[in-house]
């Protein structure tokens, strides 16, 4: 974060104080936690607080099967076609008529002076209800491919009726924005992380292995009192909690770890992070640890226990001398702030950081690495391209599915500590001078503004 930053943010606050006084900015979500949508309104929030402006954050309380055709629509907006069902007649009235309830709830709270955002597909078919109580209403879309297909066609005709009808939408890259929306409403706002959140707050070896041991991953002595960290309201937190691991031993100090963090879905492909690993292996001490929310924790997607039961079936198949050597860890997600700070001790033992997705709408596990020095190795796909300048500040795979590839770029990083560290350190820096939240909200309070003054006009 550069001077420049706060002094525009200083700006951005006092105008938006202004602006929005008397006036409520609702975030409405469809999970408050496991995510990358979750972990930016947790940060966002207490800014838009401190600079003075009220924002409140709701998320949707839906049946499971109207999460079964949501998330059918953001694997298809991934160009996947999920679980391979269609968005016909009865999808779309399962979807309009929770949409017309939670909307008759939401359009009680608001009064016609507010904002509303309404993130990702499954609260576009809110836009309507939000739109007719003459509140103002942007459509936030976090995912998106490079390259249209078939799969990809059919989720926007599906969600552009409604998110047409929006005040804005706000997509992370250009790459990602519909054709068929109206041009003159549509805005860019990359993600970022916040760098005082305990998901990557500074933290201590001590404290690392500490928390790693309570975990149950590290070999070691549970500490006798609980590591400590600053939640996110300034107050100090504990961890306690163990996590739930599918390991035949723990991770020794010794080793090199290569770690992905990711929601248990089959498009983050952990599957084939296992198999490259299997690869790379032979000859090496090296331990992998595929990290992710403990399952069904995560509201709004229904695939988290299948796919983590898919690679529980891998794992079991593998030979032990390899599958002694990984380890699948469900954190607990009883306390945000204590998984949060979990994760960062996790990617912060890790060596290597590794994000093998198949498609990535950002990947903010992505910045969060890079944040912490480490060289992050992922698939050249979506806003990943955006944040590893490949060589520099990562290593990207052009092909996500070249197993070899993630193998060889292990083998090179972890043959090379120097080429490592240089990685990482220029990983710090890329992201301290793009990717962290302060100057983003600056963004939206210029966005505001803009679609403020777009309405007088
Ligand atoms: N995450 C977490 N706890 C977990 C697993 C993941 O807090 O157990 C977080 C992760 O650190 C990141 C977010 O969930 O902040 C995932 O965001 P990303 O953009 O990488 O992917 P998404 O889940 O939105 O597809």
């Amino acid at each position: 974060m550069l001077g420049g930053d706060f002094e525009r943010l200083a700006g951005a606050a006092i105008h938006a104080r202004e602006v929005f006084d008397g006036r409520t900015i609702w975030q409405v979500s469809s999970t408050s936690r496991g995510g990358g949508v979750a972990e930016m309104l947790q940060s966002y929030l207490p800014f838009a607080s401190g600079a003075g402006v009220d924002m409140r954050w709701l998320v949707l309380h839906e049946s499971e099967r109207f999460f079964e055709v949501t998330k059918r629509i953001h694997n298809l907006l991934h160009g996947y076609p999920g679980d391979g069902g269609s968005l016909g007649e009865d999808e779309v009235r399962l979807y309009e008529e929770a949409s017309a309830k939670s909307g008759a709830c939401l359009t009680e709270m608001i009064s016609p002076d507010d904002i509303v955002f309404l993130h990702d597909p499954q609260t576009a078919g809110l836009v309507p209800a939000v739109k007719e109580s003459g509140a103002t209403v942007i459509w936030r879309c976090h995912i998106g491919v490079d390259q249209s297909n078939p799969h990809v066609d059919e989720a926007i005709a599906f969600l552009a009726q409604y998110v047409g009808q929006a005040d804005g939408c706000v997509f992370s890259r250009p790459d990602y924005i519909w054709d068929c929306l109206a041009v003159g409403r549509i805005y860019i706002v990359h993600p970022a992380i916040d760098p005082f959140s305990p998901k990557n707050q500074a933290l201590d070896e001590d404290v690392i292995n500490d928390i790693l041991t309570t975990l149950g991953v590290r070999e070691g002595i549970r500490p006798e009192s609980p590591p400590r960290f600053q939640r996110a309201d300034g107050t100090t937190g504990q961890v306690e909690r163990r996590a739930e691991v599918l390991q035949s031993g723990l991770i020794p100090d010794a080793v090199p770890l290569i770690a992905q963090v990711s929601r248990w879905d089959l498009l983050k492909d952990h599957g084939g992070l296992m198999t490259a690993f299997a690869e790379f292996a032979p000859g090496n001490d090296a331990h992998l640890a595929l990290i992710g929310p403990s399952s069904g924790a995560v509201s709004d997607d229904p695939e988290g226990e299948a796919v983590y039961t898919l690679l529980k079936d891998q794992w079991q198949k593998l030979d032990c001398d390899i599958s002694d050597r990984i380890h699948i860890i469900n954190l607990p997600m009883d306390d945000l702030d204590e998984n949060a700070v979990m994760v960062n001790a996790l990617q912060r033992r890790a060596d290597i950081l590794v994000q093998k997705s198949i498609a990535e709408g950002f990947g903010l596990t992505v910045a969060e690495g890079m944040w912490k020095g480490r060289p992050v190795v992922a698939s050249a796909v979506g806003g990943i391209r955006d944040q590893i300048v490949d060589g520099e500040s990562g290593i990207l795979i052009e092909d996500p599915r070249d197993l070899s590839a993630f193998a060889d770029a292990f083998r090179r990083l972890l043959a090379d500590p120097e080429l490592a560290r240089s990685m990482g350190e220029a990983a710090t820096a890329r992201v301290t001078q793009n990717f962290l939240s302060l100057p983003r909200l600056a963004d939206y309070a210029d966005l505001l503004i803009k679609v403020e003054s777009a309405d007088r006009a």
